[in-house]
């Protein structure tokens, strides 16, 4: 009898304690605590227009009961998106655990200020915590509303600028401008804050119009605020057709015999004559030295570093080709290339001192292929211009350099046929034509008179 007891008393613990157990597993499965998952995308800083969201919410436990998005601004609350989903099965077990879904936000149906805005994801779970509510998911995102684009007119009213030549342009932009310029088809010149110089919001941009640029390009103003919204103006601007010159070129082997040495770092394929090496260097070579020099633009300095006096061409020397000549070269009497010269040949005496056309610093010093010994100086905002061929270079770069300062001598390094200096000026890395920047009278009309009205003159 007294064992039957003992065996009575054991299942009855192990009774209750498996009864407690499956309640104490009970509880904790339809009490569980663990929040559901909310993953968004994109998280915009900017609403500047109808925006979609993708939106991933997840519960691994006892399934996803509700979706709620709202938007808060202002003590204003604006539902966005609501889902239910229903309760399936034995503990929910049937129901939705992850739900893909997107919705979007337009900030002028949902009638939002400009300003402050609050994105609100809440997602529930079937749990009984939270007095039967569910353990909560909360996603909350701090967005600005912006749907106002910034604002941009000129300011200088006439531009006549020649095909191959240079413009400026004085405009003015609304605070929240962000980054402005022009556009020439697709080429971007960028603008600058002239705040220091005068009244707030104006601002200058020097622009180019290639030499081999279509009739009649697309040319406008352009700004965009931090939102990213963009603003596009027209302006006045005509571009004169200009005829560029056609140069013949006759390569000799004695040429070749004086140049090739020079080029000796310069890979050539191992069954090439002087034809081809010399076809690689004016081709391959002179394409990548046109890659430094554009790639040199982003070197340039945001502020104004040349004073109003003139632009100085190398003193005492002969024009020995033009910007723009159109060169055909011949080797024993047969056309064999074809390039574009994109600078004015000055020669003067052999090692004849070189003088910075204007104030500014050496953005670049040294070896550029084709070009020979070369040193490109930033007049800043966009301006550079560019020495080659030299025998001796007598600046560094980074250097502040005074217009008139001896920067080096001319000589024939690089593809050059006799003792010259090769002279070029960039706006934004496009090569433009010297001779405009050389006449006092054409900088006086197109570029310090426009930049008087910065001083409201
Ligand atoms: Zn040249």
């Amino acid at each position: 009898m007294r064992k039957k007891r003992r065996i009575g008393l054991f299942f009855t613990i192990v009774l209750i304690l498996s009864v407690l157990g499956f309640l104490a597993w009970f509880l904790m499965t339809i009490f569980e605590g663990g929040n559901p998952q909310i993953a968004i995308q994109p998280l915009p800083g900017y609403l500047t227009a109808d925006q979609k969201f993708s939106l991933v919410v997840t519960d691994t436990e006892r399934g996803l009961r509700t979706i709620k998005v709202t938007v808060k601004q202002g003590g204003r609350e604006v539902p966005v998106f609501s889902q239910s989903f229903p309760f399936q099965g034995l503990l929910n077990r049937g129901g939705v655990h992850r739900h893909e879904t997107e919705f979007f936000l337009d900030p002028s149906r949902l009638n939002l200020a400009q300003g402050r805005v609050d994105l609100e994801i809440q997602v529930r779970d079937y749990s009984r915590r939270s007095g039967g509510d569910g353990n909560l998911g909360l996603l909350s995102h701090k967005m600005t509303v912006d749907t106002i684009p910034p604002a941009i007119r000129a300011v200088s009213r006439i531009h006549y600028v020649n095909l191959g030549g240079s413009g400026l342009i004085v405009y003015e932009t609304s605070s929240d401008t962000d980054e402005s310029g022009l556009y020439v088809k697709d080429l971007f010149f960028q603008g600058y804050a002239a705040s220091s110089e005068g009244r707030d919001g104006l601002c200058v941009c020097y622009f180019a119009i290639p030499y081999n640029m279509e009739a009649k390009p697309d040319i406008f103003l352009w700004a965009k605020d931090k939102a990213g919204n963009v603003s596009k103006a027209g302006f006045y601007c005509r571009i004169r057709k200009k005829r560029f010159r056609q140069d013949r070129i006759n390569i000799t082997d004695r040429f070749l015999k004086r140049i090739l040495p020079y080029f000796a770092t310069v890979s050539f394929a191992a069954d090439s004559g002087n034809k081809e090496k010399f076809l690689k260097i004016n081709r391959d070579l002179r394409q990548k030295n046109a890659e430094t020099f554009y790639d040199l633009r982003t070197r340039t300095s945001e502020e104004r570093l040349w004073g109003d006096e003139n632009w100085a061409r190398l003193r005492n020397a002969a024009t020995m080709a033009r910007f723009a000549d159109h060169r055909t070269y011949y080797y024993r009497g047969k056309k064999i290339d074809e390039q574009v010269h994109l600078g004015v040949d000055l020669a003067s005496l052999a090692q004849s001192p070189v003088q910075a056309t204007n104030s500014g610093r050496t953005i670049f010093t040294g070896d550029m292929g084709i070009y020979g010994l070369t040193v490109v100086i930033d007049h800043g905002q966009g301006i550079s211009s560019g020495y080659s061929h030299l025998s001796k270079i007598s600046v560094q770069t980074g250097q502040e350099i005074s217009r008139g300062e001896e920067i080096g001598f001319t000589g024939q390094t690089g593809l050059a046929g006799g003792d010259h200096l090769h002279f070029g000026i960039m706006v934004h890395g496009i090569p433009v034509n010297p001779i405009e920047w050389w006449d006092p009278h054409w900088v006086e009309d197109n570029i310090l008179r426009k930049l008087r009205l910065l001083d409201g003159k």
